[in-house]
């Protein structure tokens, strides 16, 4: 997973590269310091010499000058890796989310693959440049004082030696207790956050069941998991403090005593000591970056194990040199079909179908809800894959199709139409983003919708909200006829297309579906039965398959199952 991880790296190696090389510096720079004051301390001031103190400090001045530049690189070219790498992973996330098949999104939450999308990769990000930047600083810092402390004076860096690293042991390991509980702490307020929300918008519901203290006592509950939560955290929070500062008082105590010692007897200078302490006061700096580091980094990896999860999924399958170029005529063999949507033989929903629809003829499906009509019509464009059986188009197995040209050839309509947040415009230029203005004209004025369309006070620009929520369901149908007329494709798939809407906008819309099939094969799935009496054959498919076909006359004589259901005896 990590080695994954660090192919993200190679598009950014040069920002990574300066990133790096800067924190090195800075490190460097913080370990030089402290040799710098104890140079002063020994040699320059008791020189007595002006020119020199001041030629010391302007060099002193210098290196500050380089440290904040570099840090300058870091803090912002560094988060400039971390965004470049971010924006190229959500990239990649997004594509492959739209590669990936129908029954994906059949078995995922919507909020769940948001949340990858948008905040597990946030994590991501800050890890990146944070990451390698922390410890390199750290191991730097760590190894670089003490080689310095130990060419200072061996004895008191052998002392060290053992305190420090317990001091980086404890403080890593309390600093990483608070860490955690004040992302317990975040998680608390969402909570209140979430059931003041609740209790706000369901106000009305409140009062009307006087509810109210109720509501109290269960916000009471919340908030005091709050303040019990935050108690703890800041509890950890001050024995964090605590703790490091009192390694560091014991180190400086021990420093002070045994260097005032190693002075008198002539083995270390005052400068010497001076270093030393300064050494110890660095040391803090290692143990909020390690901690940082070890949190973030846990956040981080189980963000891109989910991302790795997602980006894994295999895209439906197109490879191949499939046939995008043939003028399709549309004729549809469905040939031992057999589909489910489970693994289980039970799931078996299609149960070696057989259909033929010749070209430019209109099939229609009836049958009890749940017999599988819709499950049915989403195989001819390859929602989803047939595992037994095949379906061909002009004779060619759906599969030998590239898919964007088998979908290409195929127009859907169904009960509720999606409508995309924007304008009517941008609606219909899903269907041919290149179609003119006039195109678009007239693709409304086929499917009747023109005359509405151009009453609204922007025509075409007029921004439907989200959704469609300013139109109304017939209108909404109308847009979703408007771009099967753009399209223009050879098939028509029509899935109980008018079902949700009141009869007498039924009959409208049926009359421009009419229309619409001229010429083009069509599967058309019916809920009310009136609608596809002019059918050239209809089948009745229940679960246990194909009932009973035929045209509307020869199935009313049968007197069967579709008989039945015109009288309305049969139960649908
Ligand atoms: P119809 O359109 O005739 O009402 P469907 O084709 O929608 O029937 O459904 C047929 C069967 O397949 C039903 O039992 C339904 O529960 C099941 N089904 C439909 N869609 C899915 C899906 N995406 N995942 C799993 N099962 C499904
Ligand atoms: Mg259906």
């Amino acid at each position: 997973m990590i080695r994954r991880f660090i192919a993200y790296y190679k598009p950014v190696r040069k920002l990574l590269f300066v990133d790096m090389l800067s924190a090195i510096l800075i490190a460097g720079i913080d370990l030089i310091t402290p040799r710098f004051t104890s140079h002063m301390i020994d040699v320059i001031i008791p020189s007595m010499n002006v020119t020199l103190v001041l030629r010391w400090s302007f060099y002193l001045l210098i290196a500050y000058a380089i440290r904040v530049s570099l840090q300058y690189v870091v803090e912002y070219w560094g988060h400039i890796l971390g965004v470049r790498m971010e924006f190229a992973m959500r990239k990649q996330l997004f594509a492959h989310i739209q590669q990936l098949p129908i029954r994906f999104f059949d078995n995922i939450k919507v909020g769940k693959l948001m949340s990858r999308l948008v905040n597990d990769l946030n994590d991501i990000s800050e890890v990146a440049h944070h990451g390698p930047e922390d410890l390199l600083i750290s191991v730097v810092l760590l190894v670089g004082s003490f080689t310095m402390m130990y060419l200072t004076q061996w004895k008191l860096a052998l002392i060290l030696t053992v305190l420090v690293p317990l001091m980086i042991a404890v403080g890593i390991s309390k600093n990483l207790k608070f860490r955690k509980a004040f992302r317990e702490l975040r998680r608390r307020v969402a909570d209140i956050n979430a059931q003041a929300e609740d209790n706000f918008s369901g106000i009305r519901v409140v009062k009307a069941f006087t509810a109210e203290s109720q509501q109290e006592q269960l916000f009471d509950d919340g908030n005091q998991r709050f303040a019990t939560s935050r108690i703890s955290a800041l509890k950890t929070m001050a024995e964090f403090g605590v703790s490091v500062k009192f390694f560091i008082y014991i180190i400086q105590l021990v420093v002070f005593f045994v260097g005032a010692r190693l002075i008198i007897s002539n083995q270390m200078s005052i400068g010497g000591l001076v270093e030393f302490l300064l050494y110890v006061q660095l040391f803090q700096q290692p143990i909020n970056r390690i901690s940082g580091f070890i949190m973030q980094y846990n956040q981080a990896m189980a963000g891109f194990e989910r991302f790795l999860e997602v980006v894994d999924t295999p895209a439906q399958s197109n490879a191949g040199d499939k046939i995008d170029d043939l003028a399709i005529s549309g004729r549809i063999r469905f040939e031992n079909v057999t589909f489910g949507y489970g693994d289980v033989e039970e799931d078996i929903v299609l149960n070696s179908i057989n259909i033929h629809i010749p070209e430019g003829k209109t099939l229609a499906l009836v049958g009890p809800s749940g017999g599988g009509k819709t499950t049915l019509a989403s195989l001819i464009p390859r929602f989803y894959e047939v595992e037994q059986g095949r379906i061909t188009i002009d004779e060619i197995d759906i599969r030998d199709f590239d898919l964007g040209f088998l979908r290409r050839q195929i127009g859907i309509i169904q009960q509720d139409v999606f409508i995309f947040a924007g304008t009517i415009g941008e609606n219909l230029a899903i269907a041919k983003p290149e179609a003119s203005q006039q195109e678009l004209i007239d693709a409304l004025k086929k499917a009747e919708a023109w005359e509405f369309v151009s009453d609204l006070p922007s025509g075409l620009d007029t921004q439907i909200g989200q959704r469609g929520v300013k139109l109304s369901g017939g209108q909404k149908q109308r847009i979703a006829l408007a771009r099967v007329f753009l399209k223009n494709p050879p098939i028509l798939i029509l899935d109980e297309a008018t079902s949700a809407l009141d009869n007498k906008t039924e009959r409208y819309i049926q009359r421009t579906l009419e229309t619409l099939s001229v010429g083009r094969t069509t599967l058309v799935i019916a809920h009310r039965l009136s609608t596809i009496e002019k059918a050239d054959q209809i089948l009745v498919l229940s679960k246990d398959g194909i009932l009973e076909e035929g045209n509307h006359t020869q199935l009313m004589n049968q007197k069967g199952f579709y008989y039945h259901l015109r009288q309305g005896e049969a139960t649908i």
